[in-house]
């Protein structure tokens, strides 16, 4: 699998007229490796597969990586990079969008003066973008493991506990069947806290006829999934009701258009124009979705500033949402595999409102 992945990175490498580039973070060493530890660095080009740890994962890196590797052990894993760098004249892409400025300057200062540095963020982003079977398969388990866990959760009702209480029983049913944790703090907020996009739970019990969105997702070898539900506790005002149908319409016909194809604004911009129509364009204000794999948020977007094409292998949340404040929210996510043909939903739990007393 790494071997796969090194010499696709190289051909990359090699369009971005680079010799090598410095792979710094953690997440694309994993993704590129197969490494799980928590330092780690690597080199990669038409000639170089090199990579550097520190003495704790000599027999971990040993284990998890591909005999094509050229592992290397060290205290300081720059200097290292820099002390192995060669004498022949080399451009060296780095990550500028997470290699820090401290860390720039002290690579660039080790470097020798052969070397040209050169910003060259997001390659293995792009790359980490289109899914392979193995990363499908395991997100796709994470996302029915979240499912399950929140049934577990359900089964006890949602009014007269609080919404920290509802959030901790999802952590812990998540942990229960499995995984290995959260891929993020799951949100719990009903009513007018639901107007809140990022809610934190509080200590405040849930009322009854009220709306309460869930938003939660679990991490299962290495892969996160993410959805959202938004539930009522019992018979809703028609404001309410008629906000819910219309984020479930939203969500739907933006569903219908991710495939292969169009640019993630394109498809934001179905979901934005049904709640336009619906009279609550100011309280959508975040985008319609986001990739998912190793980190819950990642490549392609789904909204206004989303230029890049959906490709098939995409894994990619579609999750309008209307929040008005002080008095409600609605979000709806899914958890979608852009295929040949068009998509599969990998969350599976229905849509239609659901009350949960
Ligand atoms: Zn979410
Ligand atoms: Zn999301």
């Amino acid at each position: 699998m790494s071997a796969a992945r090194a010499q696709t990175l190289a051909e990359k490498v090699v369009e971005r007229e680079l010799d090598a580039l410095l792979v710094s973070k953690l997440v694309n060493v994993r993704w590129l490796t197969g490494f799980t530890g928590s330092n780690a660095a690597a080199v990669v080009g038409p000639r170089a597969r090199r990579f550097v740890t520190d003495f704790r994962y000599l027999t971990q890196a040993a284990d998890q990586l591909d005999p094509e590797w050229e592992r290397e052990i060290a205290t300081d894993l720059l200097q290292r990079v820099a002390d192995g760098i060669g004498d022949e004249p080399l451009r060296l892409g780095f990550d500028d969008e997470h290699l820090s400025v401290r860390l720039h300057g002290k690579l660039a200062e080790a470097l020798p003066d052969n070397v040209e540095l050169v910003a060259a963020g997001g390659i293995v982003e792009s790359l980490r973008a289109v899914k392979d079977a193995g990363e499908v398969d395991a997100i796709r388990a994470a996302a029915q493991l979240a499912d399950a866990a929140l049934e577990d959760v359900l089964a006890g009702g949602l009014s007269r506990r609080t919404e920290r209480e509802i959030a901790l029983e999802i952590e812990f049913a998540i942990r229960r069947r499995g995984a290995q944790g959260v891929s993020f703090s799951p949100i719990v907020a009903a009513a007018e806290h639901g107007a809140l996009p990022h809610a934190e739970p509080r200590d405040v019990q849930i009322p009854s006829g009220t709306l309460v969105v869930v938003d939660w997702g679990a991490q299962l070898d290495g892969y996160a999934s993410d959805c959202t539900r938004t539930f009522a506790t019992g018979e809703l005002d028609p404001r309410d009701r008629a906000i819910y149908e219309l984020v479930l319409n939203a969500q739907q016909e933006a569903l219908a258009a991710v495939r292969p194809g169009p640019t993630g604004r394109e498809v934001d911009a179905v979901a934005r124009a049904i709640i336009e129509a619906g009279g609550h364009g100011e309280h959508f204000g975040h985008g319609l979705g986001h990739g998912v794999g190793l980190e819950v948020h990642e490549g392609p977007r789904l909204s206004k500033q989303g230029n890049d094409v959906l490709a098939a292998g995409n894994i990619v949340t579609v999750e309008p949402g209307v929040y008005v404040p002080g008095a409600v929210g609605v979000r709806i996510e899914d958890l979608v595999l852009i295929t040949e043909e068009g998509n599969e939903v990998l969350s599976a739990l229905p849509k239609e409102l659901r009350i949960v007393e």
